[in-house]
């Protein structure tokens, strides 16, 4: 094509063009639209929401609600691109309070679908009616309407086939819009949802239903009891939900949900944060299960970024992540970690009898370091109340019949700790395959894992240590040499200050080897050649000194798995009960530093489920 040097190229998009682009950031399948108009009918104040759905949304959408309404004049811009009005100046953005904002969604809606509006407001006896198809959009009428909105939208899709072509099957579409309408509903309290699909209910919760409530309805009651609140405020950032324990973690990341001042958020930066906080109790490749609202001032965070508007950016990333992870991390050690084989009933007695006393620790060890559950306490900063916890106290009785769970709270006498090694308790122990522990319970048995117990006290302990920056060092009577290769001696030469540090004294001998001449104190059976070995392969991978802070848990992990109870060794009972005595004062002895399990609880009630006797 020949142009003409004077011919202009550049025209303006006509209207309909220029909403269908945009419709393309916004309007990716029948759950988009779902999801934009449960946020106006949010926005309008609604109390209760009904979603209706045909053929999975891509034949009918239609969102009626008990809110504010639409006038006349309102309603005939309400399809227009950029009319809003939740936003006047310039200055309005950068505190932005509602769900919507852009005034671009039921314009990119309209533009792509047939729509419908009836509305009424309070202040009019009669409500009013525009219709919208393809972009172009009919006059206002009158016509009866109920207070609040209703906005049906029809045949997604019908004037741009090549998006209509990637609609999935209505059923997969039907999902989306459910996960739509359940993140809605999950993250406003006081607002009532119901969902229809084809004339069948598919998901409704009552507005009177709190946060857990909507989680037991979204996704079973099974889940419930597993999960630990979460309730902390730092003056102008509030963090509540709830934390799934490590035994329901998943593959999938599909019940992780983050909300942000009502609205569901998908966010690399809180992914991170899950992780970090459930560091070394979950087995790689797991998922947690979380539900966590964030509540903050929205001048803090900036929600423009993306159309969706599922992605944010906050303003003080760094103060944030750190006091997250730090919150979670106590919540994630409180939930109960026990492999299957205990029920819930008895981590959560155990758990209130150590909150209540505690001093229980230093009684039970005065050598086992600072108090972890006197700390939590502190940190959560959440009185402890009976009771408080979503277990009905009846459902406790009734797993303890002869020890009602009512009594170890009004008891100060330490050695109420229904888990505690009282008179008798002590033993016999039965040692099993030198690797394996039986103990008896009052309402059952316990196997503990040697080995992977006694790897999780040494980590933990000489984590203490470092922290307080004294690891009290035991000088080898005859100094051990390890033979490396010339590169790896290089390596470690560049971190002998460092790891003395950590209580690992190390110097070179000559070309190709190392002397080990003085180890931690707290390691039981210290094997110095391989512990070199991880260490050359630590500091070598990450190419870190081994005291950074992800580095220095695999060197101190490696420690305690080179220097622990192995499987193998034969314990005598005073052994085994001092090993357990300083179970009970560790921060966590539920997982080795590599997320095994410790141990595994049997209680009568799984006993007698697995007799058949109920
Ligand atoms: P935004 O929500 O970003 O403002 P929308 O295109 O989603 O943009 O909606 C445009 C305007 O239409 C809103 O600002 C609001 O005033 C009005 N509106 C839309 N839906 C409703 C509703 N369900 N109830 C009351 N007003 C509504
Ligand atoms: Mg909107």
């Amino acid at each position: 094509m020949e142009i003409s040097p004077s011919a202009p190229r550049i025209a303006l998009l006509p209207a309909v063009v220029r909403d269908q682009i945009a419709a393309g950031e916004v309007v990716e399948r029948p759950a988009s639209v779902v999801k934009e108009l449960l946020e106006n009918a949010l926005d309008a104040g609604a109390t209760q929401i009904s979603v209706d759905l045909e053929e999975g949304g891509t034949r009918l959408i239609r969102v009626t609600d008990d809110g504010a309404g639409m006038g006349p004049e309102d309603l005939a811009l309400a399809f227009t691109s950029h009319a809003t009005s939740k936003l006047r100046d310039p200055s309005d953005l950068v505190h932005i309070a509602s769900l919507g904002f852009r005034g671009e969604a039921l314009a990119s809606v309209a533009s792509v679908a047939r729509c419908q509006v009836i509305s009424r407001t309070a202040e009019s006896e009669t409500g009013h009616r525009l219709s919208c198809e393809g972009g172009q959009q009919g006059e206002v009428t009158e016509a009866g309407a109920p207070l609040g909105t209703t906005l049906e939208v029809r045949d997604l899709f019908y004037n741009v086939p090549a998006r209509r072509r990637f609609l999935k099957r209505p059923s997969t579409e039907l999902g989306h819009c459910l996960a739509a309408v359940q993140r809605a509903a999950l993250a406003h309290d006081g607002v009532g949802f119901v969902v229809n699909s084809d004339g069948r209910r598919a998901y409704d919760v009552e507005a009177s239903m709190d946060f857990l409530a909507r989680i037991r309805r979204t996704f079973g009651a099974e889940l419930i009891d597993h999960l630990e609140a979460v309730n902390v405020n730092d003056g102008d950032l509030i963090l509540s939900g709830y934390l799934g324990s490590p035994r329901i973690s998943r593959r999938d990341t599909s019940r992780q949900i983050w909300m942000l001042n009502g609205r569901f958020l998908r966010d690399r930066v809180l992914s991170r944060v899950l992780k970090e906080a459930y560091r070394g109790v979950l087995e790689e490749g797991r998922q947690p299960v979380a539900f966590l609202r964030l509540a903050m001032n929205p001048a803090a965070v900036d929600v423009n970024v993306h159309p969706a508007k599922s992605e944010v950016r906050f303003r003080d990333q760094r103060r944030l992540f750190g006091f997250l992870v730090s919150a979670l991390k106590v919540a994630v050690h409180e939930t109960d970690m026990a492999t299957p084989g205990e029920s819930m009933l008895a981590g959560r007695a155990r758990r209130l009898v150590r909150e209540e006393n505690p001093l229980q620790g230093k009684l039970a060890d005065p050598g086992a370091g600072p108090q972890p559950e006197s700390v939590v306490r502190e940190r959560s900063g959440r009185p402890f109340v009976p009771g408080d916890d979503f277990i009905s106290p009846g459902a406790v009785t009734q797993s303890h019949p002869a020890n009602p769970a009512s009594a170890p709270l009004q008891s100060s006498d330490p050695d109420s700790d229904p888990w505690a090694p009282t008179d008798n308790l002590q033993g016999p122990y039965l040692q099993v395959g030198k690797t394996f522990l039986l103990r008896a319970l009052p309402d059952g048995f316990e196997i503990i894992d040697q080995h992977a117990l006694h790897e999780r006290l040494t980590y933990e302990l000489l984590l203490q240590e470092v922290r307080a920056g004294k690891v009290e060092v035991q000088r080898l009577l005859v100094p051990e040499v390890v033979e490396v290769s010339r590169a790896d001696r290089v390596l470690l030469e560049e971190h002998l200050e460092s790891l003395s540090s950590l209580g690992i004294e190390l110097a070179s001998m000559g070309e190709t080897s190392m002397m080990v001449s003085g180890l931690p104190a707290r390691l039981r059976h210290p094997d110095p050649a391989g512990l070199v070995g991880d260490l050359i392969e630590v500091i070598g991978r990450t190419g870190e000194p081994p005291t950074a802070s992800d580095v220095l848990e695999q060197v101190l992990h490696s420690c305690a798995c080179r220097s622990s109870i192995m499987a193998g060794d034969v314990l005598s009972q005073e052994e085994i009960q001092a090993l357990l005595e300083r179970a009970r004062a560790a921060e966590n002895d539920q997982t080795c530093p590599h997320a095994r399990p410790t141990r595994v609880r049997f209680t009568l009630s799984d006993l007698e489920r697995a007799f058949h006797r109920r």
